[in-house]
């Protein structure tokens, strides 16, 4: 019999990965379409992190490793949380995963029981929903309008908080608007928190390092130290080092939460690779100057994108402060006609008019909470990118 537990029925396949599934299929049938519905940087992985990966190979790193990491990557994640956030951890408070969203997903996994509520601001990342319905949570919304740039207000997130509150779920720069919270509103965002012992933060810092603001970075526990003992600081190597194949995501808190995860991890996946875990372990102790450079290319990019979106009839595009990602506002051309007599009821009506008829391929907001919008990743080329907002621009115009 082909049964499915009852987890699996809470879950749908990730939206961002089946755009990209249907870009694929379209350029293999020879069609040029333009791809901006993937999350991940265009830019190479660093050479002095493979040469670290060729080298672990040739030294024989190529067995199992403990559990949730090997000692010296704990200690240079130790040594970015204290250089970069100036939090303190000891070894026993760290945690290293195949990749961010196996971080989350342990954490989430771990913690929560049936019934139990989870705060996620709209839009999300569309991870979070789905992987605390597969523990057995209700994901808990509050809606971060364009209006609102994006972000909740601490009013907000005094009216979510019930005695079923476990955890709320912070993702600054966030996927899919870009949105970054300032120190100050961190703090305002910690004082709620303060006065709600029972709840957790899981502050999700994965684009840390793409940062645009003229404010520097900010993440809880550096503005709200308070929060200490019930905050999962969470990154990765993915987005900042370029290195979303190699599958390592890392995690500082507090220590029985970390045993917690090592515990499911030890009777899931085991060890990261331990190939990976080397190249990542070169990439935080390495020069970090590459990620300046790289930043100044993504902002040129953010800026073409924003300017071009804008410029587009019925859509209204918001300056990202970070991350690789735009969501223009869609509310202008929804209820419009297009050129073949269909009407834009949705904001998945409109992606798929823009997949269909211009071949531009992005994401629609309902995938991440909030509609009508949609995400464009501006991690290509300028060149793409000029030509695909060209098309989004026509695409607007034709509308009636
Ligand atoms: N958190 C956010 C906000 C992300 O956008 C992603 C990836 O898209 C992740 C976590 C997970 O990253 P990884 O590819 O390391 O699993």
């Amino acid at each position: 019999m082909n049964h499915l537990s009852a987890a699996l029925g809470r879950i749908a396949p990730s939206a961002t990965l089946a755009m990209s599934g249907r870009v694929i299929d379209l350029k293999s049938q020879g069609i040029d379409v333009i791809g901006l519905s993937a999350g991940e940087p265009d830019f190479d992985t660093p050479d002095f992190v493979k040469d670290a990966a060729i080298q672990a190979i040739r030294d024989g790193m190529t067995k199992y490793t403990a559990v949730d990491g090997i000692a010296p990557l704990k200690q240079a994640i130790i040594a970015k949380f204290k250089r970069d956030n100036n939090i303190d951890y000891t070894p026993k408070q760290i945690t290293v995963n195949s990749g961010g969203k196996h971080t989350l997903f342990n954490a989430l996994v771990a913690t929560i029981d049936v019934g139990d509520e989870v705060i996620i601001p709209a839009p999300y990342w569309v991870s979070y929903p789905d992987i605390v319905q597969f523990a057995g949570g209700t994901p808990v919304i509050i809606m971060a309008t364009a209006a609102q740039n994006y972000k909740i207000t601490p009013e907000q997130l005094d009216a979510a908080i019930t005695p079923k509150t476990r955890w709320l779920i912070l993702n600054s720069p966030s996927n899919p608007t870009g949105a970054a919270y300032d120190a100050e509103e961190l703090k305002a965002l910690g004082e709620v928190l303060l006065r709600h012992p029972h709840v957790m933060l899981l502050s999700d810092d994965m684009y840390e390092h793409i940062w645009y603001a003229p404010k520097p970075f900010a993440t809880m526990l550096q503005v709200c130290p308070d929060l200490y003992d019930r905050t999962l600081t969470m990154n990765g190597a993915s987005k900042s080092y370029a290195m979303t194949g190699w599958r390592i995501g890392y995690a500082g808190g507090p220590e029985w939460l970390i045993k917690a995860m090592a515990d499911l991890q030890s009777q899931s996946t085991s060890n990261p690779c331990s190939i990976s875990q080397y190249a990542v372990l070169a990439a935080l102790n390495g020069p970090q100057d590459f990620l300046r450079e790289r930043n100044v290319a993504f902002r040129e990019r953010r800026d073409l994108v924003v300017a071009m979106l804008n410029d587009a009839p019925g859509l209204s595009c918001p300056t990202p402060e970070g991350a690789f990602y735009v969501y223009p506002d869609a509310t202008g051309v929804m209820g419009k006609k297009t050129p073949q007599g269909k009407i834009i009821q949705t904001d998945a009506d409109l992606i798929d008019y823009f997949l269909d008829e211009y071949r531009v391929a992005a994401v629609h907001g309902g995938a991440f909470g909030l509609s009508p919008g949609f995400r464009i990743s501006y991690a290509t080329s300028a060149d793409i990118l000029k030509e695909a907002c060209l098309r989004i621009q026509a695409a607007c115009a034709a509308l009636t």
